[in-house]
């Protein structure tokens, strides 16, 4: 349901700071500035930003793939299967970039509790890689079993946004204990990921978003997308206080878009091609290793040398453990060629457009009725055509 979606962009637009003013609107600097005392001079005014080429022959990837959703939330837990102990680690919806940390380091403290000095990571994904990094800090010797590993797993094919509760759970399910679990585990992310602000090849950082509305943000907008989903819980905004820097509603002339309603919050995104690169290479660097393996049936994990494993599949968790909570939600996404100018992303309520300015080009996401429990990966370039269509129209001179 759109108003959802939207009560989540207001969880990034914390406390939204009532309208104020865009260092665009600060006057020119007068000619008597240099007189003035420090403290008193205007401040230059800001670039004004640069527009997007929105052009369907500017898009180079269409990509689609399927977020492993739980109604009850992740699955993190110890369970025996045979002679071993497999720690379970999948199901993390729209939220396994963002959660990544804080949910490996649960799943890690589970594995150590069996006292094995090597453990086993199945899968390669978000999830995998960064488990195996948690377990190896935690001096860990880790080999991780896979299918494919990143890029070839689904993960790299994510949007590349701080998204803590996208599709984490159901309304229903966010009992108190879980909601304890989820701060915990958003907190533990979220502080790390700021570790790795600043880094070559900017894995995370920190970029400008504008929420546009045809009409005031606090009223729904409208326009379908999640309507035939089941209800989410708004964790961000009810359990995060005070984590994120502010949003700020901005006052028509304080933006250059075509739309009577926007704020500006500054976001944290993921360039997902360099920060995949990273972890991959951390790990070999603290000694890991890989072993290419396909698991048709939990039995096999009997061949494996190591007693304990942290099985961390994802959607593939459905088919290998015959666990049919784990349900496919479909997302496909665009990358235009990459624009190193434009540095801010978009959010146009009532059309679901989310764009996303990440190094590796610029990501235009359309969410589409019918995307929940479809596992159907085949591209819809005509969604994607359309969503561009529509992004170009913020930008008519571009
Ligand atoms: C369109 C889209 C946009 C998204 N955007 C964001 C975002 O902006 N921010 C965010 O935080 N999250 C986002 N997500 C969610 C995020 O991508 C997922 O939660 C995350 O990728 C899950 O990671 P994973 O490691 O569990 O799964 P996967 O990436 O699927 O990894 C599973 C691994 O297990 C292996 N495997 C599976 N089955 C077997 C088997 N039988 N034998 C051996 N190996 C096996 C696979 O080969 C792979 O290595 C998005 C998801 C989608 C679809």
């Amino acid at each position: 349901m759109q108003r959802r979606h939207f009560l989540r962009q207001a969880g990034a637009l914390a406390a939204l700071a009532g309208s104020g003013r865009l260092l665009a609107q600060t006057p020119p600097p007068s000619p008597h500035a240099a007189a003035a005392p420090l403290g008193q001079l205007p401040f230059a005014a800001a670039k004004p930003l640069a527009p997007i080429k929105a052009r369907a022959d500017r898009v180079v990837a269409v990509t689609v793939c399927t977020r492993p959703f739980r109604a009850q939330g992740p699955r993190i837990e110890a369970e025996r299967i045979g002679r071993r102990t497999v720690v379970h680690q999948y199901g993390h919806g729209g939220s396994g970039w963002s959660l990544s940390w804080g949910s490996a380091q649960q799943a890690v403290r589970l594995a150590l509790a069996g006292g094995d000095s090597e453990i086993a990571v199945i899968g390669c994904g978000a999830i995998g890689i960064t488990t195996a990094r948690v377990a190896q800090e935690a001096g860990l010797k880790v080999r991780i079993y896979a299918k494919e590993t990143l890029p070839a797993s689904r993960s790299f094919l994510a949007t590349g946004v701080w998204s803590p509760d996208s599709r984490i759970c159901t309304t229903e399910h966010a009992s108190p204990a879980f909601k304890a679990l989820w701060a915990q585990m958003a907190t533990a992310s979220f502080q790390q990921y700021q570790r790795m602000l600043g880094l070559a090849g900017a894995p995370v950082e920190w970029r400008d978003s504008y929420v546009l509305s045809e009409v005031p943000l606090d009223q729904p907008a409208g326009g379908g997308g999640e309507d035939d989903e089941p209800d989410y819980p708004s964790l961000e905004s009810e359990l995060l206080h005070g984590l994120r820097p502010h949003g700020l509603k901005l006052d028509p002339g304080e933006h250059p878009f075509p739309v009577p309603y926007a704020a500006r919050y500054p976001g944290l995104i993921f360039n997902i091609s360099a920060y995949a690169r990273m972890l991959m290479e951390d790990f070999l660097h603290a000694g890991g290793s890989f072993q290419a393996r396909e698991f048709e049936s939990p039995r096999q994990f009997a061949d494996l040398r190591e007693k304990t494993l942290i099985n961390c599949t994802g959607y593939g968790a459905r088919a290998l453990l015959g666990d049919e909570s784990v349900i496919p939600v479909r997302g496909q996404t665009a990358r235009l060629i990459p624009q190193p100018e434009v540095d801010y992303g978009l959010y146009w309520r009532g059309h679901n457009l989310n764009v996303v300015p990440r190094r590796d080009g610029i990501l235009v996401q359309a969410q589409m009725p019918g995307d929940f429990n479809n596992a159907d990966t085949t591209i819809d370039r005509a969604s994607t055509d359309a969503a561009v269509a529509q992004l170009a129209r913020l930008f008519p001179a571009a």
